[in-house]
């Protein structure tokens, strides 16, 4: 029996996006792409992708759409503003919210499509850039059953793990659980690091040496050989890093729940956005503590 694939649209070509839309494309989907800088458009069009004029346009043509832009704001504009996808969406259609937002914004545009007629996931990833480019995320998703049924051959495309953790808005709270982890962790192998360099041990043998143990993480391993290197390109941004603290730290805030260590840490690089890092991979977190110790880390 010949498979029926329905045609897909992709908002947001950034860091994240350019890779899952690739992905989406590499599976065999006929893929509709729109960026907000044109430019970027055009690896996605070489690579077999059609390029749209609008996200409304595209999601016209659509009968997926998948977005993933930066902050809670922007998926409000490329989604319910002026030429914005709820303008072109048919009823019936389907979008697949992949950016990393508020899990209450999310409930409220999943109300405003489904006047329309047009259902609503949220499924936000976490494997950083990476992830993104091999296909190997893990998406955790909020939204109905049967609507994660259309999309998952499209996600199982970009992710190696596709978790339904429940309704809509689900996803988002699970992703702001997942940077909650995330960047203690990465205040740990920061610390680690400092201390082994002031004890008098190789930091590139002792990240060598736990890497494969206990204390393993995804962040001491990707992140551990970059710090060493000092090479702060990103995989994921400051101020990106930042903004999923804000919300999980404003949600911490209305369930009247602790987090220490992700409210010290956003402490952290707030000091390295006043610096102007924010620019910077999250691994520079490292900086903000080597500026306290008063020594840098050394790699080989
Ligand atoms: P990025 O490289 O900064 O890309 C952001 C994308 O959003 C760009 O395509 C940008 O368009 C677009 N955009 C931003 N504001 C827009 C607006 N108002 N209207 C239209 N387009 C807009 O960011 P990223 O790293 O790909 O992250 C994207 C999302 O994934 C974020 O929510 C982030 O938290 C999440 N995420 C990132 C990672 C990671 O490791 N990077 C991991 C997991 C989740 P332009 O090209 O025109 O700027």
């Amino acid at each position: 029996m010949k498979e029926v694939r329905e045609s897909l649209g992709f908002v947001g070509l950034g860091i994240m996006g350019r890779g899952m839309a690739r992905n989406l494309l590499e599976a065999g989907f006929p893929v509709r792409v729109w960026n907000r800088t044109r430019e970027r458009m055009q690896p996605l069009v070489d690579a077999g992708a059609h390029h749209s004029g609008s996200p409304a346009e595209l999601a016209r043509d659509c009968d997926i759409v998948f977005t993933c832009v930066s902050d809670t704001p922007d998926v409000e504009e490329v989604v319910l503003g002026p030429d914005g996808i709820a303008e072109g969406a048919a009823a019936g259609s389907l979008l697949v919210e992949m950016s990393t937002i508020s899990p209450r914004v999310t409930r409220r545009i999943a109300e405003r499509l489904e006047e329309r007629g047009v259902a609503m996931l949220d499924a936000p990833v976490s494997g950083g850039s990476e992830g993104a480019e091999k296909g190997t995320l893990s998406i955790m998703v909020g939204g109905e059953a049967d609507s994660l049924e259309r999309a998952m051959l499209a996600l199982r495309a970009m992710g190696r793990q596709v978790t339904h953790v429940g309704p809509i808005g689900t996803g988002q709270t699970v992703k702001l659980v997942n940077q909650i982890v995330v960047v203690v962790n990465m205040l740990a192998a920061a610390e680690g690091l400092l201390f082994a360099q002031a004890a008098g041990a190789e930091p590139a043998r002792a990240l060598e040496a736990i890497t494969g143990g206990a204390a393993g993480s995804w962040m001491l391993e990707n992140r551990g050989p970059q710090v060493l290197a000092r090479d702060w390109s990103p995989g994921f941004t400051v101020d990106l890093q930042q903004k999923d603290l804000r919300l999980a730290l404003e949600a911490a805030d209305e369930l009247g729940v602790p987090l220490l260590g992700a409210g010290m840490v956003s402490q952290l690089y707030r000091t390295l956005q006043r610096a102007g890092l924010g620019a910077e991979g999250n691994h520079a977190l490292v900086k903000a503590l080597e500026r306290l110790a008063g020594f840098e880390i050394r790699g080989a």
